[in-house]
């Protein structure tokens, strides 16, 4: 059986993030998604807030399942006795970083490898980052992120 678990923030989760959630969960027989319980970046829903909107956006997908972490995800993955990570690959900006993960994850337990998805090309622009900047001038998100996350994004900006 291989347990995978897919790591972010998710602040908030996007239609970028859910195609990648969709399409690994094709692959893995269970899929935990984590939500980074990150104290030294701010963010702008609350672990519990990401996680709910997470749960809700997954719920017609039966081998997903819905956790926070905080400290190494490798610890996190060992725990949860997953054997892959499974992370979205957008531009070629985020290959670097996610690549110095990857090696690092490997090293730190060589059990541990990491599964990459390329992006679907509708969504190969699209961050957590981005949703809050159009958010916060009243921009139109619904193309971006699912109905709920519209809804609470409405509510943090005070927008009607
Ligand atoms: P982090 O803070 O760890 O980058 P994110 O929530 O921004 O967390 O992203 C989590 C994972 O989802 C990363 O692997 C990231 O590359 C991937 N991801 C983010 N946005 C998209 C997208 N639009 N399409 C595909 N993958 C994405």
């Amino acid at each position: 059986m291989t347990r995978a678990i897919y790591p972010g923030s998710f602040d908030p989760v996007t239609f970028g993030h859910l195609d990648i959630i969709r399409r690994s969960a094709k692959i893995v027989d269970e899929l935990i998604v984590g939500v980074l319980n990150n104290t030294s970046k701010v963010s702008l829903f609350s672990v519990s807030e990401r996680e709910e909107m997470l749960k809700e956006v997954t719920r017609s997908l039966p081998n997903v399942t819905i956790a926070s972490f905080s400290g190494l995800l490798v610890d996190f993955a060992r725990r949860e006795r997953a054997t892959v990570i499974v992370r979205g690959l957008r531009a070629i900006t985020d290959f670097d970083y996610e690549l110095q993960m990857a090696q690092t994850n490997h090293i730190l337990d060589e059990d541990i490898d990491t599964l990459f998805f390329t992006t679907g090309l509708e969504y190969a622009y699209l961050s957590s980052s981005t949703v809050k900047e159009v958010a916060a001038f009243g921009g139109d998100i619904r193309k971006f992120v699912p109905d709920i996350v519209v809804k609470n994004m409405k509510h943090k900006f005070q927008i009607t």
